[in-house]
């Protein structure tokens, strides 16, 4: 079969962790309705949550399904039931699961010569299936999970190394050659980019398969950083194709519900809570997959909420701390106190659901970009703390340049427990996102990007145009594989 309207297979090969699984899932879900085949790859663990979320649109005869490839535990010496980045607990046990991950390239060739699809997308996190696709004679596309913003500001950050110019951690430089005159210091970048580890040199490879690939799905939309996605196209020279918010393809309460884990709440019992309370009147705090704040700073988090006086819904990541009987970080008689006024879930939230209910009126995040584009998506300004990864990054986007945000004040990066930051912080800055003219001027704003995202995604909207492209150049490349288009 050939031509320019047959049929297209796309592979969706997402790295292990929630934040980067999540978004594959919804891409591979917008994928099939705009007429391809998908398949996506997982591990054994995590093969039920994902065919859990495709559940419906495979039921109703999309044509999408889910694969498994094994990573090689044993061998790296890692448990049984390490095969996700969130059940990774020290460093080591990180560039063990690294190494596991690098060593599926024969795995996934098998998987392409069976199933021949026509193109591989991957996480920037798995660099080497440039390798496995080029064998394979298919083009492979990077999937970042993360704005323009932040992939142009973390490599002009690279390229021209700011903040060795600077005589101290905290002192501000003014990232070179970016748009926006947008402000960091030394002490919000990440170890990697600071000095030379492992990490830096597998983040060289990750750029280098960047440039060598066929181009970058993003999951933005043009309209929400138009100079940093022209500066991403044109000053680093990467094509790119914006299809996002991916959010947005979940259109029923099920679907909104049905992301990533297991959800810690019946989500009927959730909206039923969320429908009594009036319009933008509650808090929603939660700290996505990764963070694991000590019991000290949940107690922190807890005195604030309640000294707020606001409604809330706060989200606690179930781990060692937040077993049954080991709530130290819980103030004595807590939960009576607040049942009027704040749910607390414990473990899995429907997030989307909650943020795109009318009665949520801000968000207290760890920025990670799927959190900060769901917000966005929904119109609800946010509190902004950091901690890892690119969050930073994320940060001074909401608050510098969409003006959606207010920041709590954290000054670190580290890899996961953060800045400690005060109850009376958590108290002043649930206020402001919530009451008052300020809220309401960020609010005006974050309802008006929502809209955009909105039409960004609908037919002839930005997203949906450039998905549009992107199919048709893959198909262009599938009928005459060995032109360069
Ligand atoms: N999420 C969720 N329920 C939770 C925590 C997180 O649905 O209780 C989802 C959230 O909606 C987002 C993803 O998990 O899609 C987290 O990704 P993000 O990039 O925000 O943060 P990460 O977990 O990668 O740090």
């Amino acid at each position: 079969m050939g031509g320019a309207s047959r049929r297209l297979h796309i592979f969706f090969f997402p790295f292990m962790a929630p934040g980067h699984m999540i978004p594959m899932i919804d891409m591979a879900k917008l994928f099939t309705m705009r007429g391809c085949k998908s398949t996506l790859i997982a591990t054994p663990y995590d093969k039920p949550t994902f065919l859990k979320s495709i559940e419906k649109f495979k039921d109703s005869g999309l044509n999408i399904d889910v694969v498994n490839v094994t990573l090689p535990l044993k061998e790296v010496g890692l448990p049984e039931d390490c095969d996700n980045l969130n059940r990774v607990t020290s460093m080591q046990m990180r560039q063990q699961f690294m190494r596991a991950i690098m060593m599926l390239d024969q795995q996934l060739e098998l998987l392409i010569e069976k199933l021949a699809p026509d193109c591989l997308i991957s996480d920037m996190f798995l660099p080497w299936t440039i390798e496995v696709a080029a064998k394979c004679g298919i083009p492979r596309l990077v999937f970042h999970g993360t704005s323009a913003f932040s992939i142009a500001g973390t490599e002009c950050v690279r390229l021209y190394e700011p903040h060795k110019k600077v005589s101290s951690d905290s002192e501000p430089f003014v990232i070179p050659n970016f748009p926006g005159q947008i402000t960091l210091s030394r002490m919000q970048l990440q170890d990697f980019v600071k000095e030379e580890t492992e990490f830096t040199k597998f983040i060289d490879k990750v750029k280098e398969s960047e440039k060598r690939s066929f181009g970058v799905v993003m999951n933005s939309f043009y309209e929400l950083e138009p100079a940093y996605v022209d500066h991403y196209r044109t000053f680093l020279g990467r094509r790119s194709w914006l299809i996002g918010p991916l959010s947005l393809c979940n259109k029923e309460i099920e679907d909104k519900a049905n992301r990533g884990k297991q959800i810690s709440i019946d989500q009927l019992e959730c909206l039923k809570w969320l429908d009594s309370r009036l319009t933008n009147s509650v808090i929603y705090i939660c700290f996505g997959s990764m963070v694991n704040f000590t019991a000290a700073q949940l107690h922190e988090i807890a005195v604030g909420l309640e000294a707020a006086g606001q409604q809330f819904i706060w989200v606690v990541k179930k781990d060692a701390d937040v077993e049954e009987g080991k709530e130290e970080w819980l103030p004595d008689g807590y939960e009576s106190r607040i049942q009027n006024m704040g749910l607390i879930i414990r473990g899995w939230a429907p997030q989307v659901l909650i943020l795109d209910h009318e009665a949520v009126g801000g968000f207290v995040t760890h920025c990670g970009w799927n959190s900060t584009l769901e917000a966005v998506t929904a119109g609800v300004p946010m509190v902004t703390w950091p901690v890892s990864a690119e969050q930073f990054y994320n940060e001074k986007f909401v608050t510098q340049v969409l003006k959606i945000g207010l920041d709590i004040g954290v000054k670190n990066w580290s890899r996961s427990i953060g800045d400690s930051v005060k109850s009376e912080r958590v108290e002043e800055a649930v206020k402001r996102v919530l009451v008052g003219e300020e809220a309401e001027e960020m609010r005006r704003r974050a309802k008006a990007l929502a809209e955009m995202a909105r039409g960004a995604v609908e037919e002839g909207g930005s997203s949906w145009s450039d998905l549009g492209a992107l199919l048709q150049v893959l198909r262009l490349q599938s009928s005459a594989p060995n032109e360069k288009i």
